[in-house]
């Protein structure tokens, strides 16, 4: 308290994510803390089963059981000062059953640290370095959802300087990020009009993980201090590139070496070799963690950089693990499944789950993919659509079972009711195309 107080901090906001990786959070002021680090804070626990629109969805252990509190307690190694909110730091939490004993099962944090205890249970630990791409838009009153890419400008990948960002967007970013010890590497303009990309430093899972979760809502409030919004939505456009996560992964043993790095003719072991089966193996239901969302599968498809089948490939951007060209302590796979709307946790979790299994199990890999990645005869298809993902998580045992069976049901349930949703909701496009000629 003394040293946030010197430091000019008069208010803590304590966050939580949410199964599909909302930040929900309660502003505690810095006198009332102690109370907050000992009992922890009362969340109800509909932060797990509230949808964006404020909907309610019947999850396990909700409203059944009359909406107990989760009890969320600061984890005070974690407390940043907010570099855009001034008097304010952001501290993450550690969500508790009421009891205040036990960890909550569908605690995305607690998902993914289960995954990393498995891991570890073969001598092996995952280091990830996440990469975000979104779009940045402006208010437009004549535009149906109110918004248009920032600058209006047609996009090109990697342009410079105020072409692509006119009034330096991406410099506030950079440094805002930074002061808030992100360790975010660098930004650039995207192949979208308004799309930008940041990378994060890699570091452990957890950490990463959970500078991903706290990137993604720092984004959209700097963005909201501009009057815009940042949109991390997998394909917002109709004719513009889709948002990626891509996740660069690699395994450490105890000594901290790389196990990826070996000496097979592609300058990889056997172990990455294990780990990239697993990862193919375990796609279709890796999609249901990194491709959460309806909009999610319209990003992927021929000629769009973003993957469209279960394939991998050395230094091969059209293939959906790619195997950047270092090698020695930085030989990794560069996951590029993921779309932005993925909760980081989650979609990290799925990762380190379906690593596991691919060591564990020695996953075969087939042979890379060469040259154009989107011939749909060369390799098995991602799922069509989210129900698709939904049920190929459903049925991979294995992968249930690393991740634990209360957080698949709580997600499942959660997922299903907005492909539901979404089932019976009348779109601008089938008034177009149904209204006038039918
Ligand atoms: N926007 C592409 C995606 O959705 C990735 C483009 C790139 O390679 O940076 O994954
Ligand atoms: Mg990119
Ligand atoms: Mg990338």
């Amino acid at each position: 308290m003394r040293e946030l107080t010197a430091d000019g901090i008069d208010v803590v906001r304590v966050s939580y994510p949410d199964l599909i990786g909302i930040e929900r959070a309660r502003d505690v002021l810095v006198e009332r803390l102690p109370g907050a680090v000992g009992h922890g804070l009362s969340f109800c626990r509909a932060v797990y089963h509230t949808t964006p629109q404020g909907d309610t969805v019947e999850v396990p252990g909700g409203m059944d059981a009359g909406l107990p509190d989760i009890r969320v307690r600061p984890d005070l190694s974690t407390v940043a000062k907010i570099p855009w909110e001034e008097g304010v730091a952001s501290c993450l939490g550690e969500a508790y059953e009421p009891s205040g004993d036990d960890l909550c099962p569908e605690g995305p944090r607690e998902v993914l640290r289960r995954a990393l205890a498995k891991l570890g249970e073969l001598g092996l630990n995952v280091v990830a370095g996440p990469e975000f791409e979104y779009y940045l838009c402006e208010p437009d009153p004549a535009s149906p959802t109110g918004w248009r890419p920032y600058a209006d400008a047609p996009g090109n990948v990697y342009t410079s300087s105020r072409k692509g960002d006119p009034d330096g967007h991406v410099l506030r970013v950079l440094r805002h990020l930074r002061d808030f010890g992100l360790d975010v590497t660098m930004g650039n303009h995207e192949f979208g009009g308004g799309q930008f990309e940041i990378n994060l430093h890699h570091s452990d899972a957890l950490d990463a993980a959970d500078r991903a979760f706290r990137f993604k809502t720092a984004v959209q409030e700097i963005a909201r201090t501009e009057g815009r919004l940042a949109t991390f939505m997998a394909k917002p456009f109709n004719d513009q590139d889709g948002s990626g996560f891509h996740v660069h992964l690699s395994c450490l043993d105890a000594d901290g070496r790389n196990v990826f790095e070996g000496s097979q003719g592609d300058g990889l072991s056997e172990t990455a070799h294990h780990a990239i089966g697993g990862v193919l193996e375990h796609a279709p239901a890796l999609a249901a963690l990194l491709n959460p969302t309806i909009n999610s599968y319209k990003r992927f498809g021929p000629d769009s950089l973003a993957p469209w089948l279960i394939d991998w490939g050395l230094d091969n951007r059209s293939s959906m693990v790619r195997i950047p060209p270092e090698r020695g302590a930085a030989t990794r796979m560069e996951v590029r499944l993921g779309d932005a709307s993925a909760n980081p946790y989650l979609g990290i979790a799925g990762l380190v789950a379906a690593v596991y299994l691919g060591v564990r199990d020695k996953a075969s890999t087939p042979p890379p993919l060469e040259g154009y990645g989107y011939d749909a005869a060369k390799s098995p298809a991602l799922p069509r659509d989210l129900s698709a993902a939904l049920d190929a998580l459903a049925a991979d045992e294995a992968l249930v079972e690393v991740l634990g069976e209360q957080f698949v049901t709580a997600f499942l349930t959660y997922k299903r009711d907005e492909v539901r949703r979404f089932s019976r909701h009348v779109t601008d496009w089938e008034f177009r195309e149904y209204s006038y000629h039918l």
